[in-house]
């Protein structure tokens, strides 16, 4: 496997604010990389960088195999695509037309769209989903239903990489599962890296085939999902316990969030939990 994504010591500060500290970290190509913590820890900071849009940092970022700051924006935009948390929503352009700016990176002089971008576009649309949308405005849509079409968006340009910061926040739980299975999907079959932050232990366990566990801009855990998803070090990360064992669907890892008055009635319990939790 090569090396999609290569972090050596990279620092970012805002103003005197330290917020990421010396991270040093692979991603490879093919991964369905999440990257878990808890608010602050620098988390959209960090996918920032990696999608060229803060500059300013300490360290050495490698975009496949050159460093990021080697890339034309346009040469970038071809090899990585980045979907943020905050979507424009009140952009007054059809779908079709937000879904085809995604090929600028690749469209020919003037910008003009050819042929094979509009069929890209539609292609992008009917993988992500969305065709019952295309003619609709984005400023008319929910935020879930416009979040997807960014998605779209990402899918239309091509890239090698798509970076994605919690896509599935705003999302009911039938279109959190369509939307992992669709990056699943992009991954297996167009062999794109994946490369996701989430709030979701449970989404992370069941998709992610590396987990990046961040706090306070430092490595916590980096490695497997069996291997980074355990009672110790989530209670480092996250400051409570959770109830960590195994899903009898899948056997992937699982994570219950337990109230605190449940541990607070009987202190045995809190031996109970680790005890359960493999
Ligand atoms: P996460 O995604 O893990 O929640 P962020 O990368 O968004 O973390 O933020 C990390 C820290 O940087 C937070 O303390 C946040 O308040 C601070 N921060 C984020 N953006 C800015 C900014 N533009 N200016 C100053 N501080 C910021």
């Amino acid at each position: 496997m090569d090396t999609a994504i290569s972090i050596k010591n990279l620092g970012y500060s805002y103003s005197d604010s330290s917020i990421l500290k010396g991270l040093s970290f692979n991603i490879k190509t093919g991964e369905f990389f999440v990257i878990l913590g808890p608010n602050g820890s620098g988390k959209t900071t960090l996918m920032k960088i990696a999608a060229g849009i803060i500059k300013g940092y300490k360290g050495k970022l490698n975009i496949l195999g050159q460093p990021i700051d080697s890339y034309t924006k346009r040469n970038l935009a071809k090899k990585i695509a980045f979907v943020p948390q905050m979507i424009p929503t009140d952009s007054p352009f059809t779908v079709s037309e937000v879904v085809l700016m995604g090929r600028s990176p690749h469209s020919g002089f003037l910008g003009f769209s050819r042929q094979k971008d509009v069929e890209t576009a539609m292609e992008a649309i009917s993988f992500a989903g969305v065709e019952h949308l295309a003619h609709r405005r984005i400023n008319q849509l929910s935020g879930g239903e416009s979040q997807r079409v960014f998605i779209a968006k990402a899918i239309c340009q091509e890239p090698e990489i798509i970076l994605l910061d919690e896509p599935t926040a705003s999302l009911d739980l039938a279109h959190q599962i369509k939307t992992m299975d669709l990056m699943e999907q992009l991954k297996n079959e167009k062999k794109m890296t994946i490369v996701m932050i989430s709030h979701d232990i449970n989404l992370a366990a069941m998709y992610g085939t590396c987990i990046l566990l961040l706090k306070n801009g430092k490595i916590i855990s980096l490695g497997s999902p069996e291997d980074v998803l355990t009672f110790d070090t989530l209670e480092k990360a996250y400051g409570c316990k959770l109830l960590v064992d195994k899903s009898p669907v899948g056997l992937f890892t699982r994570i219950t969030p337990v109230p605190q008055r449940y541990l607070e009635e009987d202190k045995q319990k809190n031996m109970l939990l680790r005890n359960f939790s493999k």
